[in-house]
Order: C-alpha cells, then structure tokens, then sequence
C-alpha cells in the first residue's frame, strides 16, 4: 500500500474479504487443513500450481494475512510468520547456512539467540564469530571470511541501547556480498526499517511489541528482496542452484522471494508454526503499534531524563539521553521516538537492585518487553545468569543494572512507583559503599537452560 502514511496501513495493509460473508476483522481459521474440490486440485496444492490452502503447517489463511501486513510495514517483499522470535531467528540462519559455513554476530544481542548462535550452530558444524561493538566497522571487515554466509545484529539492542548504523554495516555486507539480518523487534517498523536502509532481511519477536499486550508469542522473517542470490550460487545452492520439481530453483522461480520462499520449506519441514489465533492477535495488535509505540517511547524519554537526575541512580542506559554515547547515530536512525527500553543502574550493585525490585508496585517483574504494562528485570541475575563476571563487565551489565520495558501507564503513576523504589535503595546503598558482587550462580536448573 505504497503512498498511504504508516498508520493507515497497520490497520489495512494486505486486507482481504474472503468468503461469502466478508467480515470486517480478518477471520481466525482455526482448521488443521482446508478441504480439496476434488481430486485434481488436490494434486495443484501439492505441485504448487494452484494457490489455495492445504495444510495449516504450510499456510493459513489468518498467518498470511498477518504477513502481508508485517511486509508491507517493513518495505518487505515477502514475510513469513513462524511461532516466536526464537524460532524466527533459528529458521533464518537454518536458511541461510550449511556445514562448514561461518556466521559474523554483532555481541549486543539478545541473549538467547547469542546462546543459539554460540552453543547450538557449533554442533552442525557452524562456526560464529562476534563482533563486541555494533558500530566498529574495521572489527566487522576484519571478522569477514569468504565463508561467511550471514551477518547479523540487533537495530536497537538492550539493555545497552547501542542503537546500530544499519546504513553503514549495510554498505560493508553488499561490498562482501553477504546477506546481512537485522533483528529489528525493539524498535518495531514504526521506529525504524532496516530494509529500508540497506538490510536484507529482517526478523522479529512479534510476542514484543508487535502483539503488544503481552498474551501471545510469535515470530516474523521479513525477506527485503534485494539480495542476488543468483549471483552468488556456489554460497547459497539451497536457494540458487538446487532445482525444485518444476526444474527452477528458487532464486529463478521468483529471484524477489526466494530466500522467505525457501525460508518458509524450511519451516515448514521443521514446523515452528503459529497458532491461527496467536496470528489473529498479532494482528490486532499491529492495529495500534504505532499509538503504543509513540506514547511508550515518549514515556521513556521522560523517565530517563528523571531517572538521570536521582541521587540513587548511577546511571541510565538510554540513546535518547544527550549523555548516551550512541545519541549521534540514535538521532539519525530513530525520529519518532528511541524506544520503550531503557536501563537504570541503581546505586547499592546487587542489594539495591533487589530493594529496588521489590519495592516496585506499578511495574511488573516479569521476562519479557513491548508490553502495555511497564516491565522491570535485573539481567545479571536471570536472562543473562550464563555469563560470567568477565562477560558481564563487557557487556556493560553492572550488579545494580535493571530493564525497564515502558507501559502505556499514567506517566505520574510510573514517576511516583520508581521514586519510592529509588527510596528503598538509598537504605541499603548507605550501608555498603562497594556495590555488591553478583552472587555466583551454584547451579542451573535444566529448565532454565530449555527456556530461556
Ligand atoms: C524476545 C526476543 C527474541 C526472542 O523472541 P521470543 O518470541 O521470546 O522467542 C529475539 N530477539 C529479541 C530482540 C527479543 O527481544
């Protein structure tokens, strides 16, 4: 729906009436399969000649409906909504790799695809390499190899706010002529489009701020279209040089789809797939992301810019504070707004993180983000529990470091619940002038390695 404003597009980009009744809200088709004329369209649907529905694990109609929006939001030409963000950035590097192959990471990720990447693609004989800063281009040239096969990074990362130059790294992956992913989940389509800016494709955990309200998880493969895959055969066979049964690949069947066309055979052979109703939420929620996106983010800002202030605070991770050292490319990148995310360091290390935490009221301690509720989490103690100290300290993760994830809350409510906290912590900030280590993690439970 080119030409029309952001808007009014996430509430009517890829409608479509189907049916005989031709409802107004996209419909939840919660059916396993679709049923077949008769015995000739049966064999089209599995020859691929003939568009309709068969199996729910290949396509539905609510899914696709969520991902012609998601498409056209991203200035995508195609996207492929699978059923978390996990499995939307497993299903692309499955894509996109071979054994063998390398794969170059931006370090300021989320944690559990740095442990994918790290701990899991080691085991198909893929081999990755991570690059410490976003915006060091020489350490991302220098990290290139001629088997490298993907780069990826995070657009707005957290909990450092380490807002990603997608032009320029875009510039260095066209030079080397690898496809370079962009997880774009914290700053959504409303924010920033990476495509846009010289990605390829992008992915996202739709169970953030795309669904928004914290019910649901699902994951979304947004394919840019740009990428010549034809061109660079030898690297990418699956998609240019290994024919299908009509005798195309899928480079030459559709060289603007390929990658999500064989992106979605790929989830479909592994089967990450959404639930219908999770797709129809999804859906609903894009209705209001850039409402929610706009107020969470101007919220933020205010609270930073409060929170920079406090005597209890050390210091706040946020790229729209003028303090931020990523506030110049921030300002380039994100004119709408710098998110909902941001990072407070209290004073006190662990104890005043923990005074802090418990005090809180209004926000909710809970794993998660994009939320219309305001979230708070201390990453050294849980999503980041499997680094050690050493790595911590890299990452910009101190004992006293919390994540709050900005809600659609009354802003005086959200000011007043983080100041009686803050109130807290000066109790046992007083006490010790040392912040207080991270206590060492004794043991892992094996649910917390399945679930991170
Ligand atoms: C949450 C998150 C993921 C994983 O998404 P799930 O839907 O929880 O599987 C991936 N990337 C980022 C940036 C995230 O915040």
């Amino acid at each position: 729906m080119s030409g029309l404003g952001f808007s009014t597009r996430q509430l009517h980009a890829g409608e479509r009436y189907d049916g005989p009744h031709a409802p107004r809200a996209t419909p939840i088709h919660l059916s396993a399969g679709f049923v077949f004329d008769d015995f000739d369209q049966a064999h089209a649907r599995f020859a691929g000649t003939d568009e309709g529905f068969s199996y729910t694990r290949v396509g539905n109609p609510t899914n696709a409906a969520a991902e012609r929006r998601i498409a056209d939001l991203e200035s995508g030409s195609a996207a492929l909504l699978v059923g978390s963000g996990q499995a939307a950035v497993a299903t692309t590097i499955l894509a996109l790799v071979s054994t063998g192959d390398h794969v170059l990471s931006s370090s300021s990720i989320y944690e559990g695809t740095r442990e994918l990447l790290r701990d899991d693609l080691a085991r198909l004989g893929v081999t990755v390499d991570f690059v410490a800063d976003p915006n060091d281009l020489a350490a991302w040239e220098r990290g290139i190899r001629p088997d490298t096969r993907v780069v990826f990074a995070e657009s707005i990362p957290n909990p450092k706010n380490d807002v990603l130059d997608v032009a320029a790294l875009a510039r260095l992956t066209r030079r080397h002529a690898i496809p370079f992913v962009v997880d774009n989940t914290l700053a959504t389509p409303y924010l920033l489009r990476p495509l846009e800016d010289g990605a390829d494709i992008v992915v996202h955990s739709a169970s953030k701020f795309l669904a928004g309200h914290g019910t649901v998880l699902g994951g979304v493969i947004v394919d840019g279209g740009t990428f010549p895959w034809a061109a660079h055969a030898d690297a990418y066979p699956q998609i240019a040089r290994t024919p299908g049964p009509d005798g195309l690949t899928f480079a030459e069947r559709s060289p603007h789809t390929a990658f999500l066309d064989f992106a979605r055979r790929v989830a479909m052979r592994y089967g990450p797939v959404p639930s219908p109703l999770n797709a129809f939420l999804i859906l609903q929620g894009i209705e209001t992301l850039s409402l929610r996106v706009q107020r969470q983010s101007d919220s933020a800002l205010h609270l930073a810019r409060w929170l920079e202030g406090h005597p209890q605070v050390e210091s706040v991770d946020y790229s729209g504070l003028p303090s931020s050292p990523h506030h110049a490319v921030a300002r380039r990148y994100l004119t709408r707004g710098f998110g909902a995310v941001l990072a407070v360091t209290v004073r006190g290390g662990v104890d005043g993180a923990r005074a802090f935490t418990n005090a809180l009221r209004v926000f909710t301690r809970m794993t998660h983000l994009g939320d219309v509720r305001s979230l708070v989490l201390h990453p050294a103690t849980t999503t980041h529990v499997l680094r050690d100290a050493d790595e911590l300290a890299a990452a910009g993760i101190h004992p006293g470091l919390l994540r709050l994830s900005i809600g659609l809350e009354d802003l005086d409510d959200l000011v007043a619940d983080l100041d009686r906290a803050l109130g807290e912590v000066a109790g046992v900030a007083g006490a010790s002038s040392a912040p207080a280590e991270v206590p060492v993690v004794e043991a892992v439970s094996p649910r917390r390695l399945l679930a991170v």
